[in-house]
């Protein structure tokens, strides 16, 4: 199948070629023309299908030949808005046709002031749009066409009341297309109140659904004061291409990022205090591999797609089982398998096992093997420079005497051995448990659940 076959206006098919776009995407196959028939639609795909000109396509063309005026499409990050408000204005362009990406955290006058400008196509989080309608500052934007893309992430980051106001303020003579990867109830339920008579179409086979899910998970039990030593040896230690690291904190991506950029690893922060346009430069330069370790926070990490993460390492456990998926499902996607390691203290053993049972993760222990005891490499650094800096001892020249028929590189060698021997011996020589440690404290906590249990019945029988 070719794209000549939809008949598109000659600016949207130049657009196309300009794009390099050669056959439609299966999801593109089927929904366009659905979209075109000016039908509802419910579509189940993943980021990386084509799913953002599956829609775009469509649109741009019913634009560019004056069948419909405005479009409007909701997303639940300002990464995402913004790469869909890329997309359509590059396949749109040839046509004339002006998109907006509105988002929260910048300023309302310049968004406001591009609106009464006039464009054809709006991009929007649904925080901020709900915000301008409620304004009144967007009365003169009527969408006839409403898209949500990745609308199970909209709904999990709590935007349900948000989009039910936004399309409450739209007049039901819309034509309303849903995209979502995954189906739970609540989109169900979503389609159901705001579409009409929906076609489904869905381009996630079981197989794929599957092989989505081949996703190595295991964890580290250490001490609190060794995350950082931990994270270092992972990153030393993993065979990685592309690295997320989460933290919880803002901070956190701050602080680690100087400290692993300090020891060598070319890293990258993203959170939300960090400007826009630097976050969009940060982003971009991971996506490209020019650097290789991204360490964020959870809320931005969402909705970027950057394919090709072949480890997530979580620095601290999450706050909730549901961040834990969508952490984990940054990696191991698009048919490849990915590695999800996670570092836990001993005081939050309890909530990892909490996440284990409450979304079925399978993770496995694992033990920080330091090779043969070996030293990190800033341990080796920080011998080395010790070595430098050292003044030498008068005693050494009779130490010397008494070895003189030892060769003098040999003499240097065992000397360090008696070293790294005594470092290894205050320092440990592996970072966290081991097998039998975190097997007790297993057996630890289930006992204690026991105890509470029959402690209850006891009381209840009294
Ligand atoms: P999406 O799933 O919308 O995020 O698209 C993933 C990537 O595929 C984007 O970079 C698109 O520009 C690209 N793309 C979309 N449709 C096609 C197509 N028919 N042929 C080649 N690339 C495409």
């Amino acid at each position: 199948m070719t794209f000549n076959e939809f008949n598109f206006h000659k600016d949207i098919e130049k657009g196309v070629k300009i794009a390099g776009f050669r056959e439609p995407s299966p999801i593109q196959a089927m929904s366009i023309p659905i979209i075109d028939n000016g039908e509802d639609m419910v579509g189940q795909a993943h980021t990386g299908t084509g799913k953002t000109a599956a829609f775009g396509l469509p649109i741009l063309n019913k634009i560019a030949n004056g069948e419909v005026d405005r479009a409007l499409i909701l997303a639940p990050t300002r990464e995402l808005a913004n790469q869909i408000s890329d997309e359509l204005y590059h396949l749109g362009r040839f046509a004339g046709i002006r998109s907006l990406a509105i988002y929260g955290g910048v300023g309302y006058g310049r968004q406001i002031a591009l609106i009464h400008k006039g464009v054809q196509i709006i991009v929007a989080t649904p925080g901020r749009l709900k915000d301008l309608y409620r304004k009144g500052k967007i009365d003169i934007f009527n969408p006839e066409i409403v898209v949500l893309d990745e609308a199970d992430k909209m709904l999990d980051m709590g935007f349900l009341d948000d989009i039910q106001e936004i399309i409450d303020y739209i007049p039901q003579n819309r034509q309303t297309l849903l995209f979502s990867a995954t189906m739970p109830d609540a989109i169900k339920d979503l389609a159901q109140m705001i579409l009409y008579d929906p076609q489904y179409i869905s381009v996630v086979s079981e197989e794929e659904e599957e092989t989505n899910n081949i996703i190595n998970q295991k964890y580290y039990v250490i001490n609190e004061s060794q995350r950082d030593e931990a994270i270092e040896h992972l990153l030393e230690n993993e065979n990685f291409d592309k690295a997320l690291i989460f933290c919880r904190m803002k901070r956190e991506v701050d602080r680690l990022s100087e400290y692993l950029n300090a020891l060598g690893f070319k890293v990258v922060g993203l959170h939300g205090d960090i400007e826009q346009y630097e976050r969009e430069q940060i982003v971009k330069s991971f996506r490209r591999s020019e650097v290789k370790i991204m360490i964020a926070t959870d809320i931005v990490a969402r909705g970027i797609d950057i394919k090709n993460i072949t480890h997530v390492f979580n620095y601290h456990i999450p706050f909730d089982p549901q961040s834990y998926v969508h952490r984990i499902g940054r990696t191991g996607r698009a048919g490849k398998s990915g590695m999800a390691i996670t570092l836990v203290s001993t005081e939050e053993f309890n909530e990892l096992k909490r996440i284990q049972k409450e979304v079925g993760a399978n993770m496995e222990f694992s033990v920080m093997e330091n090779g043969n005891g070996a030293l990190s490499d800033s341990g080796y650094r920080d011998l080395s420079d010790r070595i430098r800096e050292v003044e030498i001892d008068e005693n050494v020249e009779n130490i010397i005497k008494h070895l003189s028929k030892v060769d003098s590189t040999e003499i240097f060698k065992k000397a360090l051995s008696i070293i790294l021997k005594e470092e290894r011996s205050q320092n440990g020589a592996s970072i966290g448990y081991d097998y039998s440690s975190v097997k007790d404290m297993i057996d630890n906590l289930d006992n204690e659940k026991k105890a509470t249990r029959n402690s209850n019945r006891r009381k209840k029988r009294a």
